[in-house]
């Protein structure tokens, strides 16, 4: 039995119902029904219902499923870019996204942030020839979040240009302003609390209307994963191939859940949780910010450097059941990342901060 609680930023805790539902999904076969029965269209329906509900998406936004984030940051450029895109690029992640557009024969432009730093979007100019924007609402490396008002201000700017948001380890905690964005896309084992294995791509018409206006005028913008041919398949509650049936299942019942405490709930609760964090950061003798501009710094994935290696502090937490992320790639030594995901309950934050005032200081 393991009974350690996992402070790490994905995979990462499960949400506390998780159990009794996957329990519910071996009842009930899912993991056994076709995937072209009224029970799986019910499944699917349920998960994407509930997601349009939590995060209020209007009515011209469709959701996807797919198997990953890198899933989909292979499938927005496939589907949406005939030449050119532009990348918001200041971590490991926004910047394997911009890599990818490289990687499909595509021209990536991007404007770069050190490791640690934001974006002040006033500066940036993004090239009147970028068919798409893509911005990273909270970079899990360095724990630098882009403010929704910031993400706001690039549509004034680039009318034409379709805006994507990976907002992979953070939503549902921003609200998004459904009209001056296009996209945004996660994946389960972050934010909802659910083994890896799902990702989910939310777009608009917009989105639409460019896959299908490059594949009119010709090119190839994939095979199974399509926009059209999700689409097609989605107007019936399917997808195209066999899908992760289990993990929507489980997607649908927690997001059932999360309505009950509401987005904002959620929201509360989780700002909360960090401010915990926070302040025992800035007392801490061992711990500081990771991100400078307080305004940037994450409220889900909480970066602190540290003059105590990791590993030396997950020994000390290991005694309590409980471990945190540390630094991501080259900062594996000198900070510790701290996930505040909506599966981690107070009484846990609580704990863990706790025993590091008491063990560390
Ligand atoms: C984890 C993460 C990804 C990748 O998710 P996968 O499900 O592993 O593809 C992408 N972007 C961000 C910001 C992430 O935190």
């Amino acid at each position: 039995m393991n009974n350690k609680i996992y402070f790490t930023p994905g995979p990462s805790e499960l949400y506390p119902t998780v159990r009794q539902h996957m329990i519910t999904a071996l009842d009930e076969k899912i993991g056994v029904i076709s995937h072209r029965s009224k029970k799986f269209e019910e499944v699917y329906k349920t998960a994407s219902d509930n997601l349009k509900t939590l995060l209020e998406l209007p009515l011209n936004y469709e959701v996807l499923f797919l198997s990953s984030a890198n899933e989909i940051w292979e499938r927005i450029i496939q589907n949406c870019v005939e030449r050119k895109s532009f990348h918001c690029v200041n971590g490991s992640f926004s910047k394997r996204f911009y890599e990818f557009a490289g990687e499909l024969g595509r021209v990536a432009y991007k404007e770069e942030a050190a490791f640690g730093k934001g974006f002040y979007p006033a500066n940036i100019n993004v090239p009147a020839d970028a068919e798409i924007i893509c911005l990273t609402h909270n970079e899990t490396s360095s724990g630098v979040s882009m403010p929704v008002e910031d993400i706001n201000t690039f549509r004034d700017k680039n009318k034409d240009a379709l805006i994507f948001v990976d907002a992979v380890s953070s939503i549902p905690y921003p609200k998004f302003d459904w009209t001056k964005i296009d996209s945004v896309f996660f994946s389960v084992q972050k934010c909802f609390g659910l083994p890896a294995g799902l990702g989910v791509w939310i777009v608009n018409d917009r989105v639409i209307a460019k896959s299908k206006a490059l594949l009119s005028q010709g090119q190839s913008i994939g095979t199974y994963h399509t926009i059209p041919s999700m689409l097609e398949k989605a107007s019936v509650n399917q997808t195209p191939e066999t899908p992760n049936a289990m993990n929507i299942f489980l997607l649908g019942k927690v997001t059932t859940d999360m309505l009950q405490i509401s987005a904002d709930g959620i929201r509360k609760q989780t700002e909360e949780k960090a401010s915990l964090i926070n302040k025992y950061i800035e007392s801490s003798k061992v711990f500081s910010f990771g991100v400078e501009d307080a305004r940037l710094r994450s409220m889900t994935t909480i970066v602190a450097n540290t003059t105590m290696l990791p590993g030396d502090i997950n020994k000390i937490l290991e005694q309590f059941d409980m471990s945190v992320g540390a630094g991501y790639g080259s900062k594996k030594e000198t900070q510790i990342r701290i996930a505040n995901f909506p599966a981690h309950s107070l009484e846990q934050v609580q704990k863990l901060v706790k025993t590091l005032q008491e063990k560390i200081g």
